[in-house]
């Protein structure tokens, strides 16, 4: 059935998708989008957008709380392609989009080159695919995902960098070019090295290939599993050997509290929340304070909101430092890449005054990075504040106005030399 005819039958204008909300406040957004996507072939100027559909996290929060599974972002999610089919692709979506002149990993590796993977393109039994994000933004993710990987004994390949890009985060951006053209490619390659499975560690890049990709595709003739999924299963088959305890390396005198910060697009939009728990309960002196995923909020990366409305993002992202020590947690577990940069960059503003949410900041690690020192490994190599000025600046570079205050003293915290 025709999405705004489901809308029209069964959506109530009840509001409860707008009270759990963090971006629209009206329940006129629901009849607003309906308008503006029906009225299909017409000039937009017959048909404004009366609110703004940047603003909208993705989170799938309203999807999960609507009693009848609607919610606002799909009506976002078919706007923003509608808008895109108006207006071609924005300034915004070029970040993410693998062929566009502004890519951000693009001009992140002018200034440092991505990960150099061992295991490119071999034939393996498991493919590892990190995306852009892991393999030239945020390196910790995809370098201790192959940590974990070789204290477990995994025989693996990799197929990394924006070669390989998903497409799937330029998709829900409205441009689903890039996914369209990349897709079967990425399958085939998968196929050709004879692998029964496929890991990823981006969120985006699952959502890729376990729901987009069956969509329009042939021939998934493997697995699909996130990494946590994976971690959960080596953990069952006992091939994840801890060799540490956490709370003593942490230095804390019991037991290590850990926060863990569920990915929207991997809790709510997959319902993945159980595997990365489980693992993460059964590493020696580490105990969980959020057994489950009720509560959960965005951490303000995801949308496109962070490039859109940097000072509302990372407002957003402290509010994980306040909410996680509010449990008592000494330090903060993500699983995705963009949400482990965002909350480091909400602590680091929070801290110094600048932004809305003035409070402590909290460590942040990434799952497999934990997991692959509990299993022994050394330290995966790590710089935050370069993390979150190199990103900083390729936003700075690739967009005419990007807005984020901010800046100024990050790049004085990380080059002394630039004050
Ligand atoms: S989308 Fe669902 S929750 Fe929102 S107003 Fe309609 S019925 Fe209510
Ligand atoms: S996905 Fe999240 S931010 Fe977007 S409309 Fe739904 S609740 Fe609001």
């Amino acid at each position: 059935m025709d999405l705004i005819q489901v809308y029209t039958d069964k959506c109530t204008l009840c509001g409860l998708c707008v009270d759990v909300c963090p971006s629209y406040d009206t329940v006129d957004v629901i009849p607003s989008l309906c308008d503006y996507i029906e009225s299909g072939g017409k000039a937009e100027e017959d048909k404004p957008l009366e609110y703004d559909i940047r603003l909208c996290y993705t989170c799938n929060v309203c999807t999960v709380t609507c009693p009848e599974d609607l919610g606002i972002r799909k009506l976002i999610s078919a706007s923003r392609e509608k808008r895109t089919g108006i207006h071609g692709a924005t300034e915004e979506q070029g970040l993410v989009d693998p062929f566009s002149d502004n890519n951000l990993y693009t001009k992140i590796g002018e200034w440092e080159e991505p990960v150099a993977f061992q295991n490119e393109g071999k034939k393996s039994k498991v493919v590892y695919f990190p995306g852009c994000a892991a393999s030239c933004m945020n390196k910790v993710v995809g370098k201790s995902t192959v940590k974990a990987l070789e204290a477990a004994g995994v025989d693996y390949s990799v197929m990394s960098g924006i070669d390989y890009c998903c497409g799937s985060v330029s998709a829900g951006a409205g441009n689903t070019k890039p996914l369209e053209k990349l897709g079967q490619r990425n399958i085939d390659e998968i196929n050709a090295r004879g692998s029964d499975i496929l890991i990823t560690t981006c969120p985006g890049c699952y959502r890729a290939f376990k729901l987009l990709y069956p969509q329009r595709f042939e021939n998934l003739n493997f697995e699909v599993l996130q990494s946590s999924e994976y971690f959960a299963r080596l953990l069952k088959e006992g091939k994840l050997n801890f060799k540490r305890d956490m709370g003593e390396y942490f230095g804390i005198g019991e037991k290590l509290n850990i926060f863990y910060q569920d990915p929207c697009h991997l809790t709510r939009a997959a319902g993945i929340y159980e595997e990365p728990r489980r693992v993460l309960s059964a590493i020696p002196g580490a105990k969980l304070v959020n057994p489950t995923p009720e509560n959960s909020v965005c951490c303000g990366f995801g949308g496109g909101v962070r490039t859109s409305f940097p000072k509302k993002s990372v407002s957003q992202a402290a509010g994980v430092h306040k909410y996680a020590k509010s449990l008592g947690s000494d330090i903060i577990i993500t699983n995705c890449g963009g949400c482990m940069k965002n909350i480091i960059e909400g602590g680091y503003t929070a801290k110094k005054g600048l932004n809305e949410s003035e409070c402590d900041s909290l460590p942040v690690y990434d799952l497999a990075e934990f997991i692959s020192l509990a299993c022994g490994a050394e330290p995966t190599e790590r710089d935050d504040l370069k993390l979150i000025y190199l990103s900083n600046k390729a936003l700075q570079e690739c967009l005419t106005h990007y807005d984020y205050a901010p800046f100024d003293e990050l790049a004085a915290d990380y080059d002394p030399d630039l004050k």
